[in-house]
């Protein structure tokens, strides 16, 4: 029975684990050139090895390395090795496997072609970057690898599978990989989370504080039966009040209240803001809907929305989350809040506190999506 088991499993768990992703690099970036240096030996640049240092760019829809191969019809070069990229207005990163360089309107592409496992343990190193236990990593790990293969198609049409940014997950290359980052990958190589035989879509966020939400109450989706509100942990002691700004205060004055207001497209030019309050709840107890008050109209802004517009404009410390009480002042409101992120799924900082309190990965991950199953795809 347990050879049959294995022998059922061995295959499947291959797959998931052997699977190869492509990563857009710089994605956020808007650049023509790039210097690349080889990392150790065994470097190559466009079919030669990489001795010294050499540059990669853009032409229209022609790319060239140091000005002399030019790309084939396919309009591809490709870098393999180790290689470190750097140019004006880039961070310096170090990039394992193989890299693609198109180029597209003048601007350079870059795909990083790598093995997922590798991928993963960059994701949770940025992700899991202040944490101490192995079993949050862990937690860290499945549902990163989870997430990134719900979303592997989520750039289909623009040749790769994934971007670096935090509209897929941060992922800043092979540089600063934290050994516990790579042992968490290793140790749940291949396991993701199912929910009724599907990988489940594995949101997670920095801290809840103390209850997390209901996805419908933060997005307008469809919802998932286990992304419901779940309480982190005892009260008066929840398992992420160990997060750095757990508890968080901000002010903030009508006259800024109103230029944001403005430029986020909730007030027109001439309406200003003269009051603010919570008008609807989620589950937890975060806002679900806000209402500003102008000289002549009420207007309702969902609190998602806010907390995105208010952050995107001033900073994304100024509201760390949409749970919060507002205290109303003569020219200001008051915001006293708790957690921060959109506290949907998995509660970063509560993965943390659970697995201080000796709680394994697995029982993380169920606390978090409730009614989930971890297995290989
Ligand atoms: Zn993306
Ligand atoms: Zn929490």
């Amino acid at each position: 029975m347990k050879l049959l088991l294995l022998l059922l499993l061995l295959p499947v768990q291959a797959r998931a684990a052997d699977r190869d992703v492509s990563v857009n690099v710089y994605s956020l970036h808007k650049f023509s050139a790039i210097t690349v240096e080889p990392a150790g030996g065994g470097s190559a640049a466009a079919g030669h090895a990489l001795a010294g240092a050499g540059r990669f760019s853009a032409k229209g829809s022609s790319v060239s390395f140091d000005g002399r191969h030019k790309a084939g019809p396919a309009k591809t070069l490709r870098a393999s090795g180790g290689i470190w990229l750097s140019g004006k207005g880039l961070p310096r990163r170090l990039y394992h496997g193989e890299l693609v360089f198109t180029a597209q309107k003048g601007r350079l592409r870059i795909a990083n072609l790598l093995s997922l496992e590798p991928y993963i343990a960059g994701v949770v190193s940025g992700e899991a970057a202040d944490f101490s236990h192995a079993e949050a990593y862990k937690a860290q790990a499945v549902a990163a690898r989870t997430y990134a293969l719900k979303h592997y198609r989520a750039h289909s049409g623009e040749g790769f599978n994934l971007c670096d940014s935090t509209h897929c997950q941060l992922y800043t290359g092979a540089d600063n990989i934290r050994a516990k980052a790579r042992a968490a990958a290793e140790a749940t190589a291949g396991e993701i989370l199912l929910y009724r035989g599907a990988p489940a879509e594995t949101y997670y966020h920095s801290a809840c504080g103390g209850r997390t939400e209901d996805m419908t109450y933060v997005w307008p989706y469809e919802a998932k039966p286990y992304l419901v509100s779940v309480k982190d942990g005892p009260t008066g002691r929840p398992y992420c009040s160990i997060a750095p700004g757990f508890r968080w205060k901000t002010k903030i004055y009508y006259t800024g209240l109103t230029r944001l207001a403005r430029q986020a497209g909730w007030l027109v030019s001439d309406e200003e803001a003269r009051g603010l309050k919570i008008t609807a709840w989620g589950t937890s107890g975060r806002a679900a809907e806000l209402e500003i008050t102008t000289q002549r109209r009420k207007v309702a802004v969902p609190a998602t929305e806010f907390y995105h517009g208010i952050g995107r404009r001033a900073g994304w410390n100024a509201i760390r989350s949409s749970w919060f009480r507002i205290l109303n002042g003569r020219d200001y409101v008051f915001l006293d809040g708790v957690g921060s992120g959109h506290g949907v799924g998995l509660c970063q900082w509560g993965a943390e506190g659970m697995a201080r309190r000796g709680f394994k990965y697995r029982e993380i991950l169920k606390h978090y999506y409730p009614g989930t199953e971890i297995n290989h795809d």
